[in-house]
């Protein structure tokens, strides 16, 4: 049986969120180097974050279902400047990936999420954390 890597995580809450759901509709997956990351979150970057792997079969089929996940988070958020539910994910313009990738080694996985904002695509509102969605600060409770 071939397994590949359908997604990588920089948070382990994320990540166990996305596993149970798919697990939950009833994809096979697991996640691979969680329990590094769990132990330190600094060694996220230097062995590329948490994989979720499914079997190759599938791997079109949960692509699909991700988009989907992606896409009902989206929507689900509400812009706190006019209401709307239209934010999409967009990398900040000005950074190259040269820097990216190096405060990214410097300075882990907290860097790289002032390289990409949620952006209200009806009024240009912008922000670094959906409102609603639980950061990593939840990582406290699980350990
Ligand atoms: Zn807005």
């Amino acid at each position: 049986m071939e397994l590949v890597t359908v997604k990588t995580f920089d948070s382990y809450f994320l990540a166990n969120i996305i596993l149970g759901r798919l697990q939950s509709d009833g994809v096979e997956c697991y996640l691979k180097d969680e329990a590094t990351i769990t132990m330190d979150p600094i060694l996220t970057n230097a062995i590329g974050g948490i994989k979720l792997i499914v079997k190759k079969e599938d791997e079109g089929a949960v692509t699909a279902i991700l988009k989907r996940y992606d896409e009902e988070y989206l929507n689900a958020a509400t812009c706190p400047q006019c209401g709307a539910h239209q934010f999409s994910y967009i990398a900040k313009p000005g950074v190259t990936n040269f820097l990216t990738a190096v405060t990214t080694t410097l300075f882990g996985s907290y860097a790289l999420a002032t390289d990409y904002v949620y952006q209200c695509g009806n009024c240009g509102y912008e922000t670094e954390r959906l409102p609603g969605y639980e950061s990593e600060e939840s990582n406290e409770e699980i350990n």
